[in-house]
């Protein structure tokens, strides 16, 4: 068996224990006779799964009592709809900072429901740093106010949050959830796919400020009001089981073997720091984003030669370091350099760079 270094920005690399347990128990899930992916959410050894996913989850993030935490199913797009249909609703308004697609797709769709208002925007660089922000031009009244916390395509991520005071501070932590400590008391509302960091794809992590809950528009679905998941423990309907369980894995596999976030994030700040520090001395390779404002995740880089870019790609996949290729609006490459990306793949990857580098001068 060979397996490779994965850079892909999501669905993403999972920790290998957690993919040798995974295996282990899929014919017969700790004596239940059946894999986790066939039996009935409804049934108790099912119910023990889900409730110790959110009892690792509030401990590994310590999330405080006070927050709901919601299972469910769309991926973050879909939270693109639910933020507004259910937080929009007392003044109607909302602030937005667009530091790249995602954002701006959150942006666009809670202009369908309310007023949403462009607090600052980092566009005019391709996204390649996080605006500054002046408080006094926010919305005093908005019903909330949205970032998004790692900007995924574009490598960049909030060192330090926006003041916005009594406004909820609603984040999309889709592919930073996990990677460090992050102060939930700080945020109205979190949400993440969980496909980047936490799981396989199909599960989406909501963590919501339980005063929020019970606000949403006569128009919201029923599937899309948080008071629905809510008050049914993620169960109103089939959830997304077998990726619930496998978050159940992973962070036990955080709080267990890695020992916690502040281990993981010095873990991560190893591996970003070896790949920045190589593209801060590469006389072929550069980084894209302004050096204050760099991710610890995603790590856009280029040569400024498109056609070295793309001989660096295919080296690199012939290689074993696969899903390099950065995102069309960037172009270059992107090392997506998630918790479960080992050291040794970041070390082996900048070896390569500077192999490649001798040889293409
Ligand atoms: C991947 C990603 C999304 C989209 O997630 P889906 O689960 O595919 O809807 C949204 N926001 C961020 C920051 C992402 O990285």
């Amino acid at each position: 068996m060979k397996r490779v270094y994965n850079f892909s920005a999501g669905p993403s690399m999972l920790p290998e224990q957690v993919l040798r347990r995974a295996a282990d128990e899929m014919l017969d899930y700790q004596g239940s006779g059946q894999s986790v992916m066939e039996m009935s959410h409804r049934s108790k050894v099912y119910q023990g799964i889900i409730d110790s996913a959110e009892s690792l989850l509030r401990e590994v993030m310590n999330i405080p009592d006070t927050y709901k935490v919601l299972f469910l199913q769309g991926g973050a797009s879909s939270q693109f709809a639910m933020v507004p249909m259910n937080l929009m609703t007392k003044s109607g308004k909302a602030d937005f900072v667009l530091t790249g697609q995602w954002a701006t797709k959150a942006y666009k769709e809670a202009a369908r429901y309310g007023d949403a208002h462009v607090v600052a925007s980092s566009k005019d660089k391709t996204f390649s740093y996080i605006p500054k922000l002046d408080p006094s031009t926010f919305t005093p009244d908005a019903d909330y106010f949205h970032i998004c916390l790692n900007n995924t395509i574009y490598g960049t991520k909030f060192h330090t949050l926006p003041d916005t005071g009594n406004v909820p501070l609603v984040a999309d932590i889709s592919s930073c959830i996990v990677s460090e400590p992050i102060d939930v008391s700080k945020f109205a509302l979190l949400y993440a796919g969980a496909q980047k960091n936490l799981a396989p794809a199909g599960l989406t992590v909501v963590i919501i400020r339980e005063d929020l809950i019970g606000h949403a528009m006569d128009i919201t679905p029923t599937m899309f009001n948080y008071q629905t998941h809510s008050d049914n423990g993620s169960m109103f309907n089939t959830p997304p089981c077998y990726s619930i369980y496998m978050a159940m894995l992973v962070l036990d596999w955080l709080k267990n073997t890695i020992g916690g976030l502040e281990e993981m994030k010095k873990i991560n700040e190893k591996k970003a720091n070896m790949l920045y520090s190589f593209l801060d001395q590469s006389s072929l390779f550069h980084g894209t984003v302004v050096p204050e404002d760099r991710s610890l995740m995603n790590i856009p880089f280029v040569t400024g030669n498109d056609e070295m870019d793309v001989k660096f790609v295919k080296a690199a996949t012939e290689a074993g370091f696969v899903n390099l290729k950065g995102h069309r609006t960037v172009g270059g490459m992107r090392a997506s350099i998630y918790n479960a990306m080992p050291v040794e793949g970041v070390e082996k990857l900048v070896d390569f760079m500077a192999k490649f580098e001798k040889e293409n001068k």
